[in-house]
This record gives C-alpha cells, sequence and structure tokens, in this order.
C-alpha cells in the first residue's frame, strides 16, 4: 500500500510517499509559499535528483494538484498514476479531548477538528485546508488525522489540570495537552525495540529538543507527563519561546510595556528563548560555538538551556520514581554532541555515565551512548513523525475496509 503524508501549515505543505510494504520513502518534498505569487516547490524522488520549481501557488488545492503531477511526472515521478496511491495521513497540531489516537476523517471529525481551532489557531485551520485539498484531487482516497496531542491524553487528572479556578476547565477546557506526540510515542517504541526490551517495563524519559522541545515521561509505553502545556509555550527554553515563566510576568509586562494580547504572545513565542539570551540567533550550532568562543551572552543562554532542561529530566524521574532510558531526539537532540554531554554530566545522581565517544558518533540510526556500567540506557533516537503517521494510516485505512 503507498501512503502519502501531509504536513500542512498556514503557507507551506510538506509530504512524504511511503511504500508500506517495506516502509520505504519513495518520494519527498515541500511546498513553501503558498498564497505568493511565487511560490516554491521542491520535490525530491529518492534515488533520484531533486527538482525545484516556482509557480503560483495559491491555495493548498493546486499545492496538493502540483504534488501530484510531481509525483507521475515522467521524468521525476515515481508513480505511473495517482490511483497507486492508497490513503493519505495528515498531521494535525490539536486533537483536543476528544482524540486519542489517529482517526479516520468524516464529515464529523473535520467539524470535531473545526471546533478545537480556538485551541490551536495557528495550526488548525491549515490541517483542514490540507484535508479538503486532498479530498478534491483524491475523492475516492481515504484520509486519516493524526494528532500531535493525541498521544498524552492518558495523562491523569492530577497531571494535566492546572490550579486554576476549576470552571475554566470546564468552560474553555483549559489543561495540559502536550506536543510532539507523535515523536515522543514513536522514540520510546524504538528505544524498546533497540533495547529489546517490552515498553510495558519501562520508565522512559524522552527529550525532543529541536527548535519547539518537550519532554515526556513514558511510563509503560504511555505519557504520563509532559512539558508543554495549553499550548506549545510551557516547559523548557527553547529557539525563540521563553517556556515557563512566572504567568505574572506576562500581566506586569503587560502594563509595564503597554502590550497588547498579541503582542505579548509574539514576544513569549517568537523573541524569547535562546534568541533572547543570546541576542544573537535561535539555533543552537551557534549559541554552542558562542559559548565555544567565549562569548558571554551565548555561554548563558547554552547554561540556561541546559539547565532547565536537567531540572525537567530530574522532575520527571521523580515523576516516575525511577529512569530506565533517557531518549535525545529531534535537531538539537540528534545532533548536539555538547548539549547530551553537559546534561548527561549533571545526572551522576541517577547514575547515569556518559560514552564521550560514543556521544561523538553521528550514523543516523538509534544507538547507545551511554557506558555499560551506567544505570540508566542513554540513547540517540532519531525521529520519525511522518513513518509514524503512515504506520497510523495504513492500520486504521485496513481496519475500516
Ligand atoms: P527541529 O525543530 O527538530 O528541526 O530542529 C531544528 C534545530 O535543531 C535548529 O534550529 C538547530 O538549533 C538545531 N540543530 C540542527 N543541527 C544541529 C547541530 N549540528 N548542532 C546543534 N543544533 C543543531
Amino acid at each position: 500500500m503507498k501512503v502519502l503524508v501531509i504536513n500542512a501549515g498556514s503557507s507551506s505543505l510538506k509530504y512524504q510517499l511511503y511504500d508500506m510494504t517495506d516502509e520505504t520513502v519513495l518520494a519527498k518534498g515541500l511546498v513553501e509559499r503558498i498564497g505568493m505569487d511565487s511560490s516554491i516547490l521542491t520535490h525530491k524522488p529518492t534515488g533520484k535528483e531533486e527538482v525545484t520549481e516556482v509557480s503560483e501557488i495559491l491555495e493548498h488545492t493546486t499545492a496538493i494538484r502540483k504534488v501530484l503531477e510531481k509525483l507521475t511526472d515522467k521524468e521525476h515521478g515515481v508513480l505511473s498514476s495517482v490511483d497507486e496511491i492508497q490513503a493519505v495521513g495528515h498531521r494535525v497540531v490539536h486533537g483536543g479531548e476528544t482524540f486519542k489516537g489517529s482517526a479516520l476523517v468524516t464529515p464529523e471529525v473535520k467539524a470535531e477538528i473545526r471546533r478545537l481551532f480556538d485551541l490551536a489557531p495557528l495550526h488548525n485551520p491549515p490541517a483542514i485546508m490540507g484535508i479538503n485539498a486532498a479530498e478534491v484531487n483524491m475523492p475516492a482516497v481515504p484520509n486519516v488525522v493524526a494528532f500531535d496531542t493525541a498521544f498524552h491524553q492518558t495523562m491523569e487528572e492530577k497531571v494535566y489540570l492546572y490550579p486554576i479556578p476549576k470552571v475554566l476547565y470546564k468552560k474553555h477546557r483549559i489543561r495540559r495537552y502536550g506536543a510532539h506526540g507523535t515523536s515522543h510515542q514513536y522514540v520510546s517504541r524504538v528505544a524498546a525495540e533497540f533495547l529489546n526490551r517490552p515498553i510495558e517495563e519501562l520508565k522512559i524519559i524522552t527529550c525532543h529538543i529541536g527548535n519547539g522541545a518537550s519532554l515526556t515521561a513514558v511510563k509503560g509505553g504511555v505519557s504520563v507527563d509532559t512539558s508543554m502545556g495549553l499550548t506549545p509555550l510551557e516547559g523548557l527554553m527553547m529557539g525563540t519561546r521563553s517556556g515557563d515563566l512566572d504567568p505574572t510576568v506576562v500581566t506586569f509586562v503587560m502594563n509595564k510595556e503597554e502590550l497588547s494580547i498579541s503582542e505579548v504572545n509574539s514576544m513569549l513565542n517568537k523573541h524569547s528563548g535562546l534568541l533572547a539570551i543570546s541576542g544573537s540567533s535561535s539555533d543552537m550550532r551557534d549559541i554552542t560555538d558562542g559559548w565555544e568562543a567565549g562569548k558571554p551572552n551565548e555561554t548563558l543562554a547554552f547554561e540556561m538551556y541546559e539547565y532547565r532542561l536537567r531540572k525537567y529530566i530530574g522532575a520527571y524521574a521523580a515523576a516516575m520514581n525511577g529512569v530506565d532510558v533517557i531518549v535525545f531526539t529531534a535537531g538539537v537532540g540528534e545532533n548536539s554532541a555538547i548539549v547530551r554531554e553537559k546534561t548527561c554530566e549533571n545526572l551522576s545522581y541517577l547514575g547515569v555515565e556518559l560514552d564521550k565517544e560514543l556521544n561523538k558518533v553521528r550514523s543516523g540510526e538509534p544507538r547507545r551512548i551511554s557506558t555499560p556500567n551506567s544505570k540508566v540506557e542513554v540513547l540517540v533516537i532519531p525521529t520519525n513523525e511522518e513513518l509514524m503517521i503512515a504506520r497510523d494510516t495504513l492500520q486504521i485505512v485496513q481496519e475500516s475496509k
């Protein structure tokens, strides 16, 4: 079965086409600047040259049509006909409390995703545009939605509720939802497979640290706590997001600086984190370069980032009464040996012992970076949210037949 995975943003659309008989990627690509006059389609068929095309793509329906043209193109294509695509999987950021797993798209499911626009105003609307565009271009093909929040729906009430008036939860469903669920679920499963141990027996802390960053405590294969909250702003210090702070900072700053809600939201989401403290960059590569060169602002940014990460690891070890495995994943987690080294250096009280040489190896495969003596297995596992979505899509479509 061939499955197309789509991740639709407001002005972009990423795609990957899988052959699920052996889970290989046949092609992948990206449409950028949708809605602008010079949209860019970058298409990479596996084993062939990447092609880039600039044209006017005003909305997602045209974007998917162009993608399908490329997938079936004589020169750059990998399919003889669009009919070979048997299902489409869509990434959706917010599934609220309704979706505890992936789901087959029906009119009711779409209505529910729309109802959740309030909780993810920037992210859920483009997902609906992506689904509509797939339905228009491939009317006979089933669509499946996979939610970033679904994996965390196993959290207990005592974990997901905020200690604020309960009426706010009843009226507006204000609570912790978390994010990156597909990634946390994927890497925790791969960790158990890699260690050849049943996931039910393991206490795993998954550190998805990329531009956005979140930690999850995975106990017995389910999420018991996660650092992102109502929105992906809570928790760790990130590239441009603040992560945890005293909520009073928000009202205080709004008052003193005469900021509107949207201005303060923009400050916390786009002008905080590594970028704010370093004053130079949100990219961990620049921060570690600056730290190595002894630049004071980058050094402070690096130290704050590592300190906050370590505090959360400690908190989740406490939440689970121990930890067997720590997994590093995503842009920083997979690539920054120095972030992993400095974080683990300060986890010796948990019995973490890092093999510094193994930590420097780059392979693109799941690997162990702890010593044989380490009481906690430390792993680097490349995340693969698209594959997880493709697997869910295949399973749900097969079950629905
Ligand atoms: P992601 O959001 O998972 O795509 O991660 C993107 C982020 O990963 C970038 O903004 C960088 O901060 C970080 N990153 C990528 N490569 C490296 C690297 N070699 N060393 C440190 N950080 C990296």
